[in-house]
């Protein structure tokens, strides 16, 4: 059976089903109405998606205030950032310029990706020392290139779970015109911090030059059934429409997500779990004395004490105790992105965290 809503219900890792802390997932499972959805969806798998498809972009456009027209779905918003910049970079090839990808560095790899396959360059602007992205920088990098640069800005950022000065990001937004603005708001409903605002309001302003990337793998855990989507302006949703094939979800993420969407008390609850989680994980690096960066996602990326010989080293230990924690992060090598799992879970590692990072020397 699929992994339904089982915050409470912990069995303590072994070797053969370890604790998945390394994805981003959200390891408490899905809403029972995702749930029901995909059973009944079984008896339509033999056809096309068309009308699920219109009734998600359709619901999507409510829930955000925006016009239908302005909706992209897509298989995962990894899709939706690929596309995204391979369909801007070919607008300005036809208007003969060229085009560069500008991202801080680390971020989540979709854009660099993204710029590679279309031999795009990138200008990769490293964080601030309190690890938010570096927006004077990385405008700078925008100031000083003769064509159109796409910025690619994870808001929060991964791996760091950082977020950026909405109000500066808005100004420099509408001070530079010729500048796309791809926004990946993957974690969105997890921020709590008071200076963020989530950028769908900025398309709803009617800015041109924003698009932003929003995913179900996250808050809604339908990772696997790969549900992405974005809002932009209608002109920038037609051309990207361009890129992608008519339906490119399948009906299992289209009824799922529709389901999700609806179920406003899994999304509390889910919600919930995670905050009550990260404030479990805060905790324990407090009482270590460890330093992190602000979290204002579903992971945490925290300092690992020197003597422990680095990323590696703790990621191998906490596997004997099979919990699969991070992965490197260039320019980071004492740092692990530790993701939440359910309370539950968390009190089983911060236990176990505790034993390997507050060994002494
Ligand atoms: N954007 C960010 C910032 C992510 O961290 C991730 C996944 O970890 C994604 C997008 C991928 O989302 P999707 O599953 O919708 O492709």
């Amino acid at each position: 059976a699929a992994r339904n809503y089982t915050a409470g219900m912990f069995r303590p890792p072994t070797s053969e089903q370890p604790l998945k802390l390394n994805f981003n997932e959200n390891n408490q499972g899905i809403s029972p109405l995702a749930h029901e959805a995909l059973l009944s969806a079984l008896a339509e798998v033999h056809r096309y998606p068309d009308r699920p498809h219109a009734e998600l972009t359709v619901a999507l456009a409510e829930h955000h205030g925006v016009g239908p027209q302005q909706v992209t779905l897509g298989s995962g918003s990894s899709q939706i950032i690929h596309i995204i910049v391979g369909a801007v970079a070919r607008r300005a090839q036809d208007a003969g310029q060229p085009t560069q990808v500008v991202m801080p560095v680390p971020t989540f790899d979709a854009g660099a990706s993204a710029a590679a396959a279309r031999r795009l360059p990138v200008q990769a602007i490293p964080l601030r020392g309190n690890l938010e992205a570096d927006l004077i920088a990385l405008q700078a990098a925008c100031e000083d290139f003769d064509g159109q640069s796409v910025v690619y800005l994870c808001n929060p950022n991964n791996p760091t779970g950082t977020v950026v000065d909405s109000a500066e990001l808005r100004a420099w937004v509408e001070a530079a015109p010729q500048t796309l603005f791809l926004i990946d708001e993957a974690y969105v409903e997890y921020v709590t911090d008071s200076r963020f605002q989530p950028v769908d309001a900025w398309v709803r302003d009617g800015l041109p030059n924003v698009a932003v990337a929003r995913t179900f793998s996250k808050l809604h855990g339908l990772a696997g059934l790969r549900v992405g989507y974005s809002l932009s302006s209608q002109e920038n949703a037609a051309l990207f429409a361009t890129f992608l094939p008519e339906m490119p979800v399948n009906l299992l993420g289209l009824l799922a997500a529709r389901a999700s969407l609806g179920d406003t008390d899994f999304q509390r609850r889910s919600l919930d779990q995670t905050l009550l989680a990260r404030r479990r994980v805060l905790d324990t690096l407090d009482r270590l004395g460890l330093r992190y960066a602000d979290p204002q996602a579903n992971f945490v990326f925290h300092e690992l004490p020197a003597h422990l010989g680095g990323n590696r080293s703790y990621r191998q230990r906490m596997r004997e105790r099979h919990v699969i924690v991070g992965r490197d992060f260039a320019a980071y090598e004492g740092w692990n992105r530790l993701s939440l799992g359910t309370p539950e879970e968390m009190a089983h590692v911060t236990a176990e965290m505790m034993q390997v990072l507050g060994q002494k020397e």
